[in-house]
C-alpha cells in the first residue's frame, strides 16, 4: 500500500507559506509505515520543534489502475474520509530551501492519520465541507470546490506515473490554516459536521 499525497491544491494555503501556483499537481509520497491509528496519541518526534497539522480529504483506492481517465476516476473509489497529513514544517523547511526531498518531514511514523472512511455515494465530493478543530476552536474550514486540481484530475494524473493499487490512499491537498501542535492538544476533523477523527497530542 501506498499513501499519494497532494501539496499546494488549494491557492490560499499555498500562498501562506509563500509557495507558487503549480499547473500540475505537486506530488509527494509517504511510506505505509506512517499510518496512524487514530485511537493511538501521536507523539510529537524528537527530531523536531515545529509539526503543523494539515487536514486533508482522503479517498481510498478500490481498484487496479493505470493511466485513468478523469471520466472513469469515479470507479476507483468508493470511500472517503479526512485525514492529517502531519508534517514536520522547521526540517521541511530546511530540505526545500536545499532543493532536497522532504520524505523525512512528511512520511515519518504516525504522519498520516486517517478518519472513519464514509460512502462516497452518500456526498458531494465537489462540493464538500470538512474542518479541524484544535481543542474546540475551528482552526482548518475547507470545501473541495475550492480545489486546484479535483480528484478526477488527481487520479488521472497520478495514475500517469504510479499504477494505484487496492488500499492505496490519496491525500488530496490542504486548504489555508495550517498550524502547529503541542503536548496536550486535541485535534478533531469532520465532515459535513460528522465527526471522523480524534487525535491526542502527546
Ligand atoms: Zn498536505
Amino acid at each position: 500500500m501506498k499513501i499519494i499525497c497532494i501539496g499546494r491544491n488549494y491557492a490560499a494555503h499555498a500562498a501562506e507559506l509563500g509557495n507558487e501556483m503549480q499547473k500540475e499537481p505537486v506530488i509527494f509520497m509517504k511510506p505505509d509505515s506512517a499510518v496512524f491509528r487514530q485511537r493511538d496519541a501521536f507523539y510529537i518526534p524528537d527530531w523536531t520543534n515545529d509539526v503543523h497539522y494539515e487536514l486533508e480529504v482522503v479517498i481510498r483506492i478500490n481498484r487496479l489502475g493505470k493511466n485513468i481517465e478523469t471520466k472513469f476516476a469515479s470507479k476507483y473509489f468508493q470511500e472517503f474520509t479526512v485525514g492529517i497529513d502531519f508534517t514536520a514544517r522547521d526540517i521541511q523547511s530546511q530540505l526545500k530551501e536545499k532543493g532536497l526531498p522532504w520524505e523525512k518531514a512528511k512520511g515519518f511514523d504516525q504522519s498520516a492519520v486517517l478518519g472513519d472512511f464514509l460512502l462516497v455515494s452518500e456526498y458531494n465530493l465537489n462540493n464538500l465541507n470538512f474542518q479541524l478543530t484544535k481543542n474546540g476552536k475551528v482552526v482548518q474550514a475547507g470545501n473541495t470546490s475550492m480545489m486546484l486540481h479535483d480528484i478526477p484530475h488527481i487520479i488521472e494524473h497520478c495514475s500517469q506515473y504510479f499504477t494505484l493499487k487496492i488500499g492505496d490512499l490519496i491525500f488530496t491537498g490542504t486548504p489555508e490554516g495550517v498550524g502547529p501542535v503541542k503536548s496536550g492538544d486535541i485535534l478533531e476533523g469532520s465532515i459535513e459536521g460528522k465527526k471522523v477523527l480524534r487525535v491526542k497530542i502527546k
